[in-house]
């Protein structure tokens, strides 16, 4: 059996940056980064490419497993706050937190990341206030979903004769007693021992890993999860906003509820595209720098946040069950509707949506969401729509399209003493998929964090 110092468990952001850290300081480590998904120049979806309309469950998905992660295909925003973006700031000071960020981005910007910044608006924040919306506040990059794919492939390329990466490779165990790592390759079973092993697998790997922690008796803490739909319109209705700060995130407190209701994940003349998680159609949203892949459109999430109390306790199982019922009506893809039709009760079909005024960038089924989306959540929808057209006016048009189902479904946490997992000294996790961050310079400042924290152990055993 191999023998390494550290596997790391996902080749995302996460995975990657804590490579980096680890190797950068310490570069007699073996490590060893196991990853599920293909090599990042191998990754593709056929949707993404053309090849089919909707999605046929690759085997792994190309969008959210491989190299790079959920990151490499995404719009490639990083936000350098701790406003937003993740929990990290629950167990460590802002400070340091928003200081790894900026070692991220540092590193990003080393592989040609821009150095350009949007920066936040008071005036609009004042806007939104006086509707009763509430602007959360941040520095943005935007590197564009190109760009971004560039920049990971620079990172992962500057790891490749420093450590081993296995990709095409799936973790199927990890005997944490012992640290020996089992996975499986081209069908073949491997088993590689190890004195560290970094969880960092995702929310493509979160089933994995709260399954594995609930059979290794590891104490899980459920966070929230955000259910709703992306909404898609003429790029000029936002773009007093997007000009000024690259993307508004906005959330409102419902009258009808008192629920939270986010606007986020802003596409400027974007697409809406399809994800696959764990065999889950849900809807997302990219934008390219290069102008001849922009479209006339924008788009964002409008997720409501649900958390459960007793006796319930798998949000995440609730959004993939509503995830499913947006599958099933839609013969096995996602819904889009008009907001028009929503509001007279009645589907969205062929023809109605060949008449819009705003045409759709993704391929899905003309339907009617009110008959897979929870009451209380598409009354939320609606209401802070209409809250958003104070600000944007023509946010809630007729025309304006609605996407469902989209879902955020943040990880189930396990319990840690500073990311190692109880009872489980030198197993550490990070990033999305143990629900402590939901981007990517958290994910990026945490796999850093966390690689700190595991050298000074070193140092510290080798003063012992
Ligand atoms: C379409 C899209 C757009 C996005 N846009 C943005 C954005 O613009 N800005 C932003 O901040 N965030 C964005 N996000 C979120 C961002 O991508 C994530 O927050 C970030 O990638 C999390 O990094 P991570 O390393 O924790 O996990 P991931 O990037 O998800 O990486 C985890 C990796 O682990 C692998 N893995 C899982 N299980 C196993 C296993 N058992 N064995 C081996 N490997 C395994 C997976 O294949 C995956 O490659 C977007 C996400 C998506 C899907």
């Amino acid at each position: 059996m191999d023998k390494v110092n550290v596997v790391i468990i996902g080749g995302g952001i996460s995975g990657l940056m804590a490579a980096t850290r680890l190797i950068e300081k310490q570069p007699t480590l073996k490590i060893t980064l196991i990853e599920k998904g293909h090599d990042i120049t191998q990754r593709n979806c056929p949707i993404i490419t053309g090849k089919v309309p909707s999605c046929i469950n690759c085997a792994t998905c190309g969008v959210m497993e491989g190299l790079a992660g959920a990151g490499a295909y995404s719009d490639g925003k990083y936000i350098i706050s701790t406003e937003y973006g993740g929990w990290l700031t629950d167990f460590l000071p802002n400070k340091t937190v928003l200081n790894y960020i900026e070692q991220a981005d540092a590193i990003m910007v080393s592989h040609g990341a821009t150095t350009e910044r949007y920066l936040p608006s008071n005036e609009l924040k004042t806007l939104c206030l006086q509707h009763d919306l509430h602007m959360q506040q941040a520095q943005v990059k935007h590197l564009g979903t190109d760009a971004n794919y560039l920049t990971m492939i620079k990172l992962v390329d500057a790891l490749r004769q420093k450590i081993t990466i296995i990709t095409d490779a799936e973790v199927k165990d990890v005997d944490a007693k012992n640290k020996i790592v089992s996975y499986t390759k081209s069908k073949n079973a491997y088993q590689i021992e190890s004195d560290a092993i970094i969880f960092a697998v995702g929310r493509a790997g979160s089933r994995f890993f709260s399954t594995w922690c609930a059979t290794n008796k590891i104490p899980l803490i459920n966070n929230q999860v955000d259910i709703g739909v992306r909404v898609e319109l003429p790029y000029e209705v936002w773009m007093h906003f997007s000009k000024l700060i690259y993307e508004p995130k906005i959330w409102y407190r419902s009258k009808k509820y008192g629920d939270i209701t986010r606007m986020f994940c802003f596409n400027e003349k974007g697409h809406v595209v399809m994800e696959n998680t764990n065999d889950i159609l849900t809807v997302n949203g990219h934008s390219f720098k290069e102008e001849h892949k922009k479209t006339p459109n924008s788009n964002f999430a409008l997720l409501a946040t649900i958390k459960f109390t007793t006796p319930f306790n798998d949000p995440i199982d609730y959004a993939r069950h509503v995830a499913h019922m947006g599958n099933l009506i839609s013969g096995g893809s996602v819904l889009v509707q008009r907001f028009g039709d929503l509001m007279q009760g009645r589907r969205t079909d062929e023809k109605r949506l060949a008449a819009n005024t705003v045409q759709p960038t993704l391929k899905a089924v003309a339907g009617d969401l009110s008959l897979c989306m929870p009451k209380r959540q598409l009354d939320n929808i609606i209401e802070t729509l209409q809250a958003l057209d104070e600000i944007a006016p023509g946010t809630a048009n007729a025309d304006t399209l609605l996407y469902g189902v989209e879902c955020k479904y943040y990880s189930a946490r396990p319990e840690t003493i500073d990311f190692e997992l109880v009872q489980s000294p030198n197993v550490y996790a990070i990033g999305d998929g143990a629900g402590f961050t939901r981007s990517l310079s958290q994910a990026a400042a945490h796999g850093l964090y966390v690689a700190d924290l595991y050298l000074n152990k070193l140092k510290e055993k080798s003063h012992d």
